[in-house]
C-alpha cells in the first residue's frame, strides 16, 4: 500500500526528474473522491496543481503510480494545457516515462488503445507504448513486469471506468476533459466537486452531487 506521502513523494521525484517547467508550482497529491482512477485540476500554474487519486490504486505498484502521475502532471505542463489524452500520453513518452505509463495501463485494463471522442482522441494501450519504448527500456519494462508477475493481456471485458479527468479553471467558465471528451460548464467554483460516471454507454457529470451533464458516449472499442 503506498501512503499519501509517500504518493506525494513519487509525484515530487517526477517534477525534479521530468517536469522542469512545474518545479515552481505548488501541488498537492492525496487520495480522495474521484469516479476516475485520477483527476487533476490547475487554474494557472502557479496557483497550484490539485492530483487526486481514487484509493483504489492505493494497491498499485509504485511503477503504475508514476505512470499514473506523470499522465496527469502532463496536462497541465503542456503549454496549451487541456489538450487531448494522445498528446497527454505523447507528452509522457517524450519525457522517457513511457515505461511508467506502459505499466500503468495494464492495471487501467488498457491493453489496446482505448478510443475516444468518436475516434478524435484515443489513449494509448499497453500494446502502443511498448511499441515506442527504446530497446533499454524494453528491457527495463519487462524485468519490472517480471518481479510483478504481471502478464500482458487483453482484460476481459472489464467495467469501463473513467480514466482520469483534467480540470481547468478559468474567470468565466470550467474546461473538463473526461477522458479525452472537452466540455465546458459555466459559474462553477473551483472548489465545487465535479465527478464524472458511466452509466451504461452515459457520461454522467454532477457538480457537488447534483447532475449537470449527460454525453452519450458513442466511441467503440
Ligand atoms: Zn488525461
Amino acid at each position: 500500500m503506498v501512503s499519501n506521502e509517500e504518493l506525494a513523494g513519487l509525484a515530487h521525484r517526477l517534477v525534479q526528474a521530468a517536469y522542469p517547467e512545474l518545479a515552481e508550482s505548488e501541488y498537492r497529491v492525496r487520495y480522495g473522491k474521484t469516479s476516475a482512477f485520477a483527476s487533476v485540476s490547475w487554474e494557472n500554474l502557479h496557483d497550484g496543481i490539485d492530483i487526486v487519486c481514487n484509493s483504489s490504486v492505493k494497491k498499485w505498484h509504485e511503477a503504475a503510480l508514476l505512470g499514473l502521475l506523470a499522465h496527469e502532471l502532463s496536462h497541465p505542463a503542456q503549454r496549451e494545457g487541456t489538450t487531448s489524452e494522445e498528446g497527454t500520453d505523447s507528452d509522457v513518452l517524450r519525457r522517457c516515462l513511457g515505461l511508467y505509463l506502459a505499466v500503468e495501463r495494464l492495471l487501467a485494463g488498457k491493453y489496446e488503445d482505448h478510443i475516444v471522442k468518436r475516434g478524435k482522441d484515443r489513449y494509448m494501450g499497453y500494446r502502443t507504448i511498448r511499441a515506442n519504448l527504446s530497446q533499454p527500456e524494453l528491457v527495463q519494462l519487462d524485468r519490472l513486469l517480471a518481479e510483478l508477475r504481471l502478464i500482458p493481456r487483453k482484460a476481459a471485458d472489464r467495467e469501463r471506468g473513467v480514466h482520469d479527468m483534467a480540470r481547468r479553471t478559468l474567470p468565466d467558465r470550467t474546461i473538463l476533459l473526461i477522458d479525452g471528451l472537452q466540455v465546458e460548464l459555466e459559474g462553477i467554483s473551483s472548489s465545487a466537486q465535479i465527478e464524472a460516471i458511466e452509466v451504461e454507454s452515459t457520461l454522467v457529470v454532477t457538480v457537488d452531487g447534483i447532475e449537470s451533464l449527460r454525453l452519450e458516449r458513442t466511441d467503440s472499442d
